[in-house]
């Protein structure tokens, strides 16, 4: 399958001007225009009205991860709770996982807030068992969360054929939960919270630019952007959002991995198959295996699913190549084993975008030790959509207060180093192979 556009642009963002060229001056720039961009924007204005606040786009509005994920909103961060206990211990653990819970009921109010129109339900999220080690780890998450005091519920089997029809698993086992419902979770179209964002952003006094792409940051205060075409800004604040995209401009270079993630699309289900799937709650739904599958329905009944073996391409290249048509084809697989066969699902298209990988799946948010300036906010690791549109509020903290809101490991400028290839190549080929064998044998 060849990658085309994502379903979402269907729904096409305006039009933002370009640069005029020159000099411009500003109190902020921030750069990048995905959800942590326009978020941390949106934000500072809030906070200080009347301040000069740019965005500066190198493409167009949601260009990167944010215009292409799949949609799911839901809590988490790092590899999984368990993990995240092992790390950080259960107190740390849980402050970590209730930000997160925070971070999505702050989309929530903020999409109530401003009236934005993006197709947004609250409908909880499953994470389903689809192996016997896929038992084990959903009843490892469910003691975890009731250990913690976290909202969830637990189904047996009975009860998820009750809220959803998949295929039955090829290695089955009868030990422990079939999944865990966490309540605080639910779906939106990504391209119309971009544009509602962005909106907001201009209502409130920011100007966006598109096609103006920062190429070099210097060390001065204030601090000098050069754009690509020529022209510069002059900024006393630099707020940089650039995801995946970060190490191009010469920062946190193998601190942050780009990583190539797939979603494909079906046609609208009709009324029997959608019938025969139950899925009345619309929950978005993961799959508890390492390599995992997500996926969700939309307002019109089409199915969008994310997942399969992640990719990482030579010296963090972020374009597209030949690997995305292969791993498209893959993911149809995927979902072909996922919906029972009497379920008539046709896909109906795929695409590709990238998302900047952490080693230790934590993010990076701080003021750059050698360009105080300069703050970072990225290295969300799947769990994008509530932290990057949360993010912003707490970016406006650190900027405008000189700290950060709460004591969190994510408030950090060195996030861990792979350090040069083929070592950063050969760590993730060789754990992405890893994970998925132990999927196809556990
Ligand atoms: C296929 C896929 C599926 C996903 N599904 C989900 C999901 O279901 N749920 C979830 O929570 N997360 C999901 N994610 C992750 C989520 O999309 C991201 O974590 C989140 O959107 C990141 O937002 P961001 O603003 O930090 O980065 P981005 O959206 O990548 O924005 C960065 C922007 O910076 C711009 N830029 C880059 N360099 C420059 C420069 N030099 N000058 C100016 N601008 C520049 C880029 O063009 C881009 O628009 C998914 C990601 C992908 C790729």
């Amino acid at each position: 399958m060849i990658p085309a556009a994502p379903i979402w642009s269907e729904f096409q963002t305006p039009e933002y001007p370009r640069l005029p060229g020159g000099t411009l001056r500003t109190d902020v720039a921030v750069i990048g225009g995905g959800l942590a961009g326009l978020s941390a924007a949106y934000h500072l204005l809030g906070r200080l009205p009347g301040a000069r606040v740019v965005v500066l786009e190198a493409l167009r509005i949601g260009a990167g991860a944010s215009g292409r994920m799949t949609g799911l909103l839901g809590p988490g961060v790092g590899q999984s709770l368990p993990a995240l206990v092992r790390r950080h211990g259960p107190a740390r653990a849980r402050a970590l996982y209730v930000a997160t819970l925070r971070a999505v009921e702050d989309v929530c109010r903020l999409v109530a807030r401003e009236g934005i129109d993006c197709e947004f339900e609250m409908t909880g999220q499953l994470v389903v068992a689809r192996s016997p080690a896929g038992r084990t780890r959903v009843a490892a998450l469910a003691a975890l969360i009731r250990a913690l005091d976290l909202p969830a519920e637990v189904l047996d089997d009975e009860a998820l054929d009750r809220t959803i029809r998949l295929a039955p698993c090829t290695r089955r086992s009868a030990r422990g939960p079939a999944a865990v419902r966490l309540p605080v979770a639910g779906t939106l179209h990504p391209t119309r919270l971009l544009a509602g964002l962005a909106k907001c952003v201009t209502v409130r006094g920011g100007a966006i630019f598109e096609d103006a792409r920062v190429t070099g940051i210097d060390d001065n205060r204030p601090v000098r952007l050069e754009i690509a075409g020529g022209g510069e800004i002059i900024a006393n604040e630099v707020v940089v959002a650039t995801g995946a995209y970060t190490p191009s401009l010469g920062m946190l270079r193998g601190r942050i991995l780009p990583v190539h993630l797939q979603v494909i699309a079906t046609q609208p289900l009709e009324s029997r198959a959608r019938e025969a799937l139950g899925w009345k709650g619309r929950e978005g739904v993961l799959d508890a295996k390492r390599v995992f599958n997500y996926f969700r329905l939309t307002s019109d009944d089409r199915i969008v699913f994310g997942g399969g073996a992640p990719r990482y391409r030579w010296d963090g290249c972020t374009d597209e190549d030949r690997s995305s048509a292969t791993a498209l084809d893959r993911l149809a697989k995927e979902l072909g084993r996922t919906f029972p066969t009497e379920v008539l699902v046709r896909v109906a298209g795929g695409w590709t975008g990238v998302i900047g990988y952490v080693r230790d799946a934590l993010p990076a948010i701080q003021r750059m030790h050698r360009k105080p300036s300069v703050l970072h906010v990225l290295g969300w690791c799947g769990h994008g959509l509530a932290l990057s549109v949360a993010s912003g509020a707490w970016v406006t903290h650190l900027l405008c207060d000189g700290a950060a809101m709460e004591d969190l490991p994510w408030y950090r400028n060195n996030p861990p180093l792979i350090p040069f290839e083929p070592v950063r190549w050969l760590a993730v080929q060789s754990t992405v192979r890893m994970m998925s064998l132990l999927d196809r044998i556990a």
